[in-house]
């Protein structure tokens, strides 16, 4: 089934140091997304309680066969999307099906943000991913790879790529090669409306910031697009001629901070 990214890690060894980079404590909650068979699972025990995800319901009856004997493991049967991770949970982890990537990454950013902000200690993520998406992830300004999520990741997290694992580590092996990453939260506020704007700068991402908040003008209400031009020049002055590409994160959040007493005023 490959659209449920069923590529399973095949060397016992990689799979445990997985799990080692957790470095699980007793005191940890872990979540596992896209547990399979429960071949990382079983390397994951030692935690408080673990939470393993399954959404296929044959390998979920395989996972739950083989999780018996752990009191403390608790499988789930359903799609990672539509469920609310638990509140106690402070590590995630999972080998991700590559088609949920920017969603899920999302959701558990937005997650561990909120965690932290509730005083839960020892918050971290370590995720395997597609390796050309963990490089968007982790670009800066002016490469190649700068996008919408190298924004969202960055201002949320520190994010690194731990290794980058060949495609032969994973029966039946994928097209394309993975990527480890470990995602450590930020003390950060939530800000929908600064992705909200990265999204629309990025849709444009080789124009001038001016073009680019011009062509994206029906998400900033003004259809009038002389009017927008004469209002984005005077308040964004040299930033508005700067390429979208090459936009810092503190650029990206003066121009939100702008857009949104546009968006007031209108
Ligand atoms: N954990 C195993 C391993 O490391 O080899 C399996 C990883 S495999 C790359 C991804 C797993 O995620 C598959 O078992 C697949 O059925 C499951 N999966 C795919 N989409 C999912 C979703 N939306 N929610 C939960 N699990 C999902």
């Amino acid at each position: 089934m490959v659209k449920l990214g069923q590529h399973f890690l095949k060397s016992e060894e990689l799979l445990k140091e997985i799990a080692d980079y957790l470095e699980i404590t007793k005191d940890d909650v872990v979540l596992e997304i896209g547990a399979g068979d429960g071949r990382l699972t079983k390397y994951l025990t030692s935690a408080k309680k673990v939470y393993a995800i399954e959404i296929d319901k044959k390998l979920f009856l395989k996972l739950k066969k083989k999780m018996k004997e752990f009191s403390n493991v608790e499988v789930i049967n359903k799609d990672v999307l539509d469920y609310e991770f638990p509140k106690e949970v402070n590590k995630i982890v999972g080998n991700l099906p590559y088609e949920i990537s920017s969603a899920i990454t999302e959701k558990i950013l937005l997650f561990l943000n909120s965690q932290l902000h509730k005083g839960v200690k020892d918050l971290f993520a370590v995720l395997m991913y597609q390796r050309e998406f963990a490089e968007r992830m982790t670009a800066f300004p002016g490469l190649r790879d700068y996008s919408r999520l190298s924004v969202l990741v960055n201002y949320y997290a520190d994010c690194q790529i731990i290794k980058y694992i060949p495609k032969t580590a994973f029966r039946p092996a994928p097209k394309v090669e993975s990527a480890l990453v470990k995602l450590i939260p930020k003390d950060v506020k939530r800000d929908d409306l600064l992705f909200y704007v990265a999204k629309i700068l990025f849709m444009h991402k080789n124009k001038k910031v001016i073009n680019a908040l011009i062509d994206s003008r029906h998400f900033l209400k003004e259809k009038d697009k002389n009017k927008l031009r004469k209002i984005l020049a005077k308040s964004l002055g040299k930033l508005g001629e700067k390429k979208v590409f090459y936009l810092e994160i503190d650029e990206i959040m003066l121009i939100k901070q702008k857009i949104k007493d546009l968006l007031q005023n209108n």
